[in-house]
């Protein structure tokens, strides 16, 4: 079997073979970004190298980069657990071309690799194109051999990639993995895309263009390739496996949370086990680079993830905090590849055990009233925004938790109402501020208060020092 790891040195082996320089993963934290929440692909480091701001001594490069997409542009918090293939964390394999190779050569690349070295079968494999680039559908068909039917044309919405709002862009191409008609789904550009039949392993980007902050885009100095494959996504194909929660790495992290929550893994609780197995990467990771858990920007995104996880726990029958002791077994898995994690492994635990211990004092009674306010409702109702509010101001739930907890039943909340509900909480807590005469001095204040939001019930712990991270 070819272990998740031997695939990340196999990847970036090949590319250094074939002339490429091997590159560190950039932090998740991008430096100098305040445009961008998380590193959420290959190339946001080299995203000035593109754009001809920023020079390297190398003209082609290949990584293996960490990625979070549980915000912004790029978010799929919502999918873990649901789909077989999408995380919070995961490992973005990629090579890159400053203005060296194009199209032709990004092409042959990928597929010798896929093909040749990797033997995967051909005819397991399928293409798409932006719908107006004849010429990658030509090499396509030159290069790889592949019929006209293999080759799918597809809009701007799926064939058109950008980091975010700014930053260079191009059309792309992607390389999907049949899983075979035992699962649901069907060929890209199909109505039953979204099933986890087809899935897209590899995304080749052409990047041609910048786009700017007016909506105007211009063309880069040098046409250039960006691409990215999911290590995870790689893996499972390579194992064998549909799921990548069935590969090696998730294997032992879901056996690990199994374990400490005497869980049966192919049991009922298996979405909760794959949900803190992929929670745990991404917590692990951001603590490690320094992110903690707060009310606002990317603390706050971390706390929701960790919330989330821990909820999970507690619907496995954890009474006890049970995910900071899950941090070992990530380490174990991932701690040779990525070293911050060996270096930060005690205060990754202790982290995720106070904000467990934050969390668990409310919890329990937070979901007591879930329960309590959503009994008599059915399939296809809402959660008043009025709970919703209550939820997160008095027991510390993330808005997205409380509609994490309502999704399997189906129940939907009102988030208008939750709006609502905070804001007018934000207006009774400015009339109830007598203020202190001097307009400059108040406008700070509740520019502030805006910005950061209602302070959370932390339990009594605020009165301590440990309370607060
Ligand atoms: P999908 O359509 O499946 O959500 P995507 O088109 O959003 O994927 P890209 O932005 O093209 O993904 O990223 C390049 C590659 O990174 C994808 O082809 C896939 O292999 C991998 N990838 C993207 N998002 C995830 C994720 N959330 N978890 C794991 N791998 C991912
Ligand atoms: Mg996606
Ligand atoms: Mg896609
Ligand atoms: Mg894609």
């Amino acid at each position: 079997m070819t272990s998740v790891n031997d695939l990340r040195s196999s990847f970036v082996g090949y590319f250094a073979r074939n002339g490429h320089e091997e590159v560190a993963s950039s932090p998740l934290v991008p430096r100098n970004d305040p445009t961008l929440m998380f590193t959420n692909a290959g190339m946001v480091q080299f995203k000035n190298v593109f754009t001809g701001v920023e020079k390297r001594p190398y003209s082609t490069a290949t990584t293996a980069q960490k990625c979070v997409r549980a915000g912004g542009k790029h978010n799929d918090l919502d999918n873990v657990g649901f789909t077989a293939r999408h995380h919070t964390f995961f490992e973005m394999l990629g090579n890159f071309s400053f203005g060296d190779y194009f199209k032709d050569r990004a092409i042959e690349l990928a597929w010798t690799l896929l093909t040749r070295d990797w033997g995967l079968p051909r005819d397991k494999l399928m293409v798409t194109v932006y719908e107006d680039d004849d010429e990658a559908f030509g090499l396509w068909k030159k290069i790889a051999g592949l019929s006209e039917d293999r080759i799918v044309r597809l809009g701007a919405e799926s064939n058109f990639w950008q980091m975010g709002d700014t930053g260079p862009c191009g059309p792309c191409s992607e390389i999907f993995y049949d899983h075979g008609d035992k699962i649901w789904g069907g060929p890209p550009g199909s109505p039953e895309e979204d099933g986890d039949r087809w899935i897209e392993i590899w995304n080749l980007v052409f990047m041609q263009f910048e786009q700017q902050a007016d909506g105007s885009r211009s063309g880069l100095p040098h046409p250039s390739i960006d691409t990215g494959m999911g290590l995870e996504r790689i893996a499972a194909v390579m194992q064998g496996v549909h799921d990548n929660y069935d590969i090696d790495l998730f294997k032992a992290l879901i056996a690990a949370a199994a374990n400490a929550t005497n869980a049966e893994v192919d049991g009922p609780g298996n979405r909760s086990l794959r949900v803190i197995a992929d929670h745990l990467r991404s917590m692990s990771f951001l603590i490690a680079e320094g992110v903690l858990p707060s009310n606002e920007g990317r603390g706050y995104v971390l706390r929701r993830i960790m919330r989330r996880a821990m909820r999970h726990a507690t619907l496995l029958g954890a009474e006890e905090p049970v995910i900071h002791r899950l941090v070992p077994a990530l380490v174990r898995e991932m701690g040779q590849a990525y070293p911050e994690l060996v270096r930060g492994e005690a205060m990754i635990a202790e982290t995720v055990r106070l904000e467990e211990g934050r969390f668990l004092k409310t919890l329990g009674r937070g979901l007591q009233i879930l329960e309590a306010e959503t009994a008599g409702l059915g399939e296809g109702a809402t959660l008043d925004g009025a709970t919703a509010f209550k939820l997160y101001d008095t027991y510390g739930f993330p808005l997205d938790l409380t509609q994490d907890a309502l999704r399997a039943r189906n129940i939907g909340v009102d988030q208008a109402g939750f709006d609502a509900a905070m804001a007018q909480q934000k207006a009774e807590a400015r009339r109830s501020w007598a203020g202190s005469g001097e307009a400059a001095t108040d406008s700070v204040w509740f520019g502030l208060a805006d910005r950061l939001g209602p302070t959370e019930f932390l339990g009594y712990e605020t009165e301590t020092a440990e309370g607060e991270i």
